[in-house]
């Protein structure tokens, strides 16, 4: 029989199952985040045997070794495998599978042919560290810059492996071979359990408060982007000038505008489909036109406003002239018509007025249209 003491004991496992479980709920309902899917079964896999571990008397450690050893092996490895995909990376799953194999014969060995406790708990927790060590290059130099709270993600995974290797050498060098029967009554078992609670804790939560920063992160980007050419929207449009004016001043900036030539027609000649792809090529070509520190924006219809850091007014003409010749060559597909846009150029005044600028602009590129369009108009302020 158990004793009410190490019922208590079960809080831990108990813990990692209902962590293990909203995870895979979140996978539920995200359904894009699949990574909590393999660490909530990760966590879950891992729990069942530290529960039956710790109410399991010692005389019946031996016959359930291997059933036990693989869903703890399997249980990390899944969580290693998941963690190493929220890095972009690999778990490994060939050596994954060595190691399992490994250390399920060398289990079956000193459990079957030779009973030895404290050599079982040896392997089995070497085995342990080498699966949660096979993402550490991923998780190390994986190269995921929109990960949120990558570093913290990183310094608790490691944390992990740290304690995984620590806990092997504790075991070899603190626990005496004559400790074996007692040791899942044992204060060292409690101490080992203690630590894996806080540690699993503290990686669920810096893996969900991750995940719920993404989350926050793709709302924001969907909220500020056109859904066609996935430009800046009007209103993100202005929120960003706003950004870099208070970062760079207000000097060297150009605004420019433009407008598709007669592109009703293209709708009334190709159909609305053809148009809507038009309107995502040009998209895609301002997109590769601008540098980082520009924006382009799609402000409705088929008006675009482009933000662009130069130090001259000619330096902007030479970028509409240069998105002018570029748009004639966009290949839309299932049309054979030759796209043509005008465009308006003037300088941002020193007032860092971005709606006079516009203004301004605007009526440029109305002068293009009036002189027969496919044209660049600029005026120096
Ligand atoms: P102009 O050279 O004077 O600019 O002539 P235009 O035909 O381009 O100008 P107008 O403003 O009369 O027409 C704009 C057309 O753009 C009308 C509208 O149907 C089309 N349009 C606006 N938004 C979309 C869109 O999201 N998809 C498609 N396919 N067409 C759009
Ligand atoms: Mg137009
Ligand atoms: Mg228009």
């Amino acid at each position: 029989m158990a004793s009410p003491n190490q019922y208590f004991v079960l809080i831990v496992p108990a813990c990692a199952a209902l962590l293990g479980v909203a995870m895979i709920y979140c996978w539920s309902r995200l359904r894009d985040h699949r990574y909590l899917l393999w660490i909530g079964s990760g966590y879950i896999a891992t729990a069942i045997p530290m529960g039956i571990h710790s109410l399991m008397p010692n005389e019946l450690l031996a016959r359930w070794t291997l059933p036990l050893s693989s869903l703890y092996l399997l249980g990390v490895w899944t969580m290693a495998h998941g963690v190493a995909m929220r890095f972009g990376g690999r778990a490994h799953t060939g050596w994954a599978w060595l190691i399992i194999i490994l250390t399920l014969g060398l289990l079956f060995f000193f459990s079957r042919v030779d009973d030895d406790l404290w050599l079982r708990l040896q392997i089995l927790n070497l085995g342990l560290a080498l699966l949660v060590a096979l993402p550490a290059k991923s998780i190390l130099y994986g190269r995921t810059p929109t990960l949120p709270l990558r570093t913290l993600l990183r310094a608790s995974y490691l944390t992990v492996l740290l304690y995984a290797f620590t806990r092997v050498a504790v075991l070899a060098a603190v626990i005496p071979k004559e400790m074996q029967p007692e040791l899942t009554r044992s204060g060292f078992w409690l101490l080992m359990l203690a630590t894996n609670m806080l540690i699993s804790i503290w990686l669920a939560l810096a893996i969900l408060t991750s995940t719920a920063m993404s989350i926050v992160q793709t709302l924001d980007h969907e909220r500020s982007r056109d859904p066609l050419t996935r430009l800046l929207n009007r209103r993100a449009f202005f929120e960003q000038v706003q950004k870099r004016l208070e970062l760079y001043g207000h000097s060297g900036w150009a605004v420019l505008t433009c407008d598709l030539d007669h592109f009703k027609m293209v709708n009334d000649t190709w159909g609305h489909a053809a148009g809507d792809r038009a309107l995502k090529e040009f998209g895609a070509l301002l997109a590769r036109t601008v540098r980082q520190d520009d924006l382009a924006a799609r402000f409705g219809g088929e008006e675009f406003v482009l933000l662009i850091r130069s130090a001259s007014l000619h330096t902007a003409v030479l970028v509409a002239e240069r998105l002018r010749s570029s748009v004639m060559n966009l290949h839309i597909p299932a049309t054979a018509h030759t796209l043509t846009a005008s465009f308006g150029v003037v300088q941002l005044s020193s007032n860092g007025d971005i709606n006079q600028a516009i203004e301004q602009a605007d009526r440029l590129l109305y002068e293009a249209k009036h002189a027969g369009r496919n044209k660049v108009i600029w005026k120096a302020s």
